[in-house]
């Protein structure tokens, strides 16, 4: 699609390995709800990164932050105190309501991170016996690629030839299923259960009302952690600053990551009540990167561009006016049209449909990316206005109508 863009295109292909399977437009440049090709062609991004720049590309608060906080101090390691991490644990403790903080780098990390606690947290505090901690996932999960992750995954393209997985214990039962989720968590060593609170790579997946509620109360009578992942629905994305706001439900633990850093810097965090959190001391977790000064400033700027520009409650003002649209479309090429706030997806009728309509998309002037044969996930930056949105809904009626 990029004019002259087979050169870079081939030197990926020649030297990187070929882990993803990209649409063919080589980007050089973003501002805000847009990005630019090298040959000068400019997008709307409705992809955000997979959500990582909620705040749009290139926020200017954000970088200004990066930069100056780069000149001054980048990372101490965590062998010594700074002067910004422990206010940086208490803006995300309470800016999301829990008690203490672990700042990471990558989501997968975050999730690592919760596995570990919640096992600890299993023996030592709940008194599973030795090596018995139990951790259920939800089909269809997923929260990265490491070892533990590719484990508790049941797509085989992740987890395929990357085994051995034996002796993790981790068990995997049907997403939006309470009966299930029951009669797993009745198990005595269950230590903690991780899901999405709408699955992202499986092709947003909204639970039923009241499933938060249930996985609450479920998580509580048997003593289970209750761990969410808003890795991705998080920080406004799902039209709430975190997505079980929308049955005012409380986890034990939230991994987040993506927007937590606007995009600029790999930066995630692990947030806990007491309880959970204390189980790690000194020598049991860390990482080199961690917390470091720069994260914390970028952290900083990030939260606060989402509270000064009012995103969360953009975000669900502007997934109504798309949702309401978009369901005009269904009938046609598209089955279906769901999601909350800015997480939405089209599930398109014909086998590969999906790749051919983010083709379509990016010739009219739109990146989107399939996930999965059939299903379109529509994530924007959360700072869209509604012409910009208009015009995007013009360029998708336009390209489902040429399908
Ligand atoms: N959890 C969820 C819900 C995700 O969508 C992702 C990435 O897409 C991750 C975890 C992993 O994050 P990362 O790619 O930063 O490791």
């Amino acid at each position: 699609i990029t004019k002259g863009g087979e050169s870079y295109i081939e030197k990926e292909l020649n030297y990187g390995a070929n882990n993803y399977h990209p649409l063919p437009v080589v980007l050089c440049k973003g501002e805000g709800m847009y990005l630019w090709d090298i040959s000068g062609k400019r997008y709307y991004d409705f992809l955000a990164a997979y959500s990582a720049v909620n705040q749009g590309h290139c926020h200017p608060k954000i970088v200004e932050a990066m930069i100056s906080q780069a000149k001054i101090l980048s990372i101490t390691s965590r062998a010594f105190h700074n002067n910004l991490l422990g206010e940086t644990e208490e803006l995300l403790c309470k800016t999301f309501g829990f008690d203490k903080a672990l700042m990471m780098n990558s989501g997968v990390e975050a999730g690592e991170s919760a596995v570990k606690i919640a096992r600890r947290w299993g023996y030592e505090v709940k008194g599973i016996p030795a090596n018995q901690a139990r951790i259920v996932f939800c089909s269809n999960n997923f929260w990265g690629r490491t070892i533990a992750a590719c484990a508790s995954s049941d797509d085989p393209e992740r987890y395929k030839n990357f085994g051995p997985f034996a002796g993790l214990n981790f068990q995997i039962i049907p997403y939006d299923n309470v009966d299930a989720l029951e009669q797993a968590l009745s198990n005595k060593n269950v230590a903690g259960f991780i899901f999405e609170p709408i699955q992202g790579e499986a092709g947003v997946v909204v639970p039923s009302t009241g499933y938060y509620t249930k996985v609450r109360e479920l998580c509580t009578k048997y003593n289970v952690l209750m761990i969410a992942d808003e890795i991705q629905t998080g920080i406004g994305r799902a039209g709430k600053l975190l997505c079980l706001e929308w049955e005012n439900v409380k986890p034990d633990i939230v991994t987040l990551a993506k927007s937590l850093s606007g995009g600029l810097m790999p930066i995630s965090a692990v947030l806990a009540k007491n309880e959970a959190m204390q189980v790690l001391i000194p020598g049991s977790h860390g990482s080199t990167f961690g917390g470091n000064p720069m994260a914390c400033r970028v952290v900083q700027a990030s939260l606060s561009v989402v509270k000064d520009e009012k995103l969360v409650e953009n975000s669900e003002k502007m997934g109504q006016i798309f949702r309401n649209r978009m369901s005009t479309l269904i009938g046609g090429q598209v089955s279906e049209v769901r999601g909350k706030g800015l997480m939405n997806a089209f599930v398109i009728k014909s086998g590969k449909g999906a790749w051919d309509l983010c083709v379509k998309l990016a010739q009219n002037g739109l990146l989107a990316k399939p996930t999965h044969e059939n299903i379109i996930r529509f994530t924007p930056p959360l700072i869209i206005n509604e012409a910009q949105l208009n015009e995007c809904m013009d360029i998708i009626i336009k390209a489902v109508n040429e399908l």
